[in-house]
């Protein structure tokens, strides 16, 4: 049933364990520096068609690694995937720049269990910026306690790959920033064979950089943050999860289906947020055409469904445990 879209909420603090002079300069550097390089891309002798084909392709291939890989697969556990592919997820969700999987998923995981209230890293009850990038910038020492990581994310620290990220908080950076060789050298060098002047197919390989590094990490950046800042201020809710979650078609077109955040909250187990036809959930159908073909297994049905196959209505804490949040 459709709920109004009231967003007139009484507005919260920030959390207690962030404190206003602790910048928390990991993330800020990068984030005003990618800004900037990503800005490049609006002058003339950074363009060419085929840095913006890259940039709306990796759009949604890097899109899909937070989507499909951070999200879906390692934050729920909405189906099974081998190891190989897991960690390609992972690798490319790395060249977005949106922090180790661990500390994703136990904030991801945080989220859930704290919709909207005090203890949410990012509701946009404190503010609209706040949630959407705000909450990157100050230090939150209760995301970066061991307890957290123990509680949220024990599962995902298992994987010896992802904890050897925690150990080692350079690894990402330096991922991210070599991927800049790849843009850079492939086009470069294909250019050069293919005869193109040497000072030509430079500026090509520069501008693959800028629009498929750097212009591409902005707006995927925006794109997720999206979910957490406009998906709990603006839509419908067809579902009353106790929190302000909304249905917001916009984000649902950017975001490969991430918009439906109501439905994703009423039902964090599954694998789709589709619950009307016309909710359209790309990265669903994504994992069930990888399915089809044999790569990924053990994708969780609607709550509806896992009750029905159940043959009766299983208590909650039997159908949602906590890496399934909420
Ligand atoms: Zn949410
Ligand atoms: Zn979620």
């Amino acid at each position: 049933m459709q709920q109004p879209t009231s967003t007139a909420v009484a507005p919260l603090k920030r959390p207690s364990a962030t404190i206003p002079t602790e910048v928390f300069l990991r993330y800020l550097l990068p984030v005003i520096l990618v800004h900037l390089l990503g800005l490049l891309a609006v002058l003339p002798f950074f363009f060419s068609w085929t840095g913006v084909i890259v940039c709306v392709l990796g759009i949604h291939l890097f899109g899909q690694a937070i989507t499909m890989g951070y999200h879906r697969l390692l934050a729920h556990r909405s189906f099974t995937a081998p190891r190989w592919f897991e960690w390609t997820l992972t690798g490319l969700a790395l060249c977005c720049l949106q922090d180790t999987p661990a500390r994703w998923v136990a904030t991801h995981r945080k989220h859930h269990v704290h919709s909207d209230e005090d203890e949410d890293p990012h509701t946009p009850r404190v503010a609209f910026l706040w949630s959407h990038l705000g909450w990157l910038m100050l230090r939150n020492h209760d995301l970066t306690h061991v307890s957290n990581y123990s509680r949220f994310a024990r599962d995902i620290l298992e994987d010896p790959f992802y904890f050897w990220l925690e150990r080692h908080p350079v690894a990402p950076l330096v991922i991210y920033f070599g991927q800049c060789a790849l843009f850079f050298g492939i086009p470069c060098g294909i250019a050069a064979l293919l005869g193109t002047p040497i000072a030509e197919a430079v500026l090509l390989g520069a501008s693959v950089v800028v629009w498929g590094v750097f212009a591409r990490t902005v707006l995927v950046w925006h794109i997720t943050w999206s979910v957490n800042s406009l998906t709990h201020m603006f839509g419908y809710s067809s579902h009353d999860t106790g929190e302000h979650s909304r249905n917001n078609w916009f984000v649902a077109l950017v975001a490969a289906g991430e918009g439906w955040h109501n439905n994703h909250h009423h039902d964090p187990s599954a694998c789709t947020v589709q619950h009307r036809w016309w909710e359209f959930d790309l990265t669903y159908w994504e994992v069930r055409a990888l399915q089809a073909i044999g790569v990924v297994q053990s994708i969780t049905p609607l709550r509806s469904e896992r009750i029905r196959r159940a043959g009766k209505s299983p208590p909650r804490s039997a159908v949602e445990p906590i890496v399934a949040a909420k």
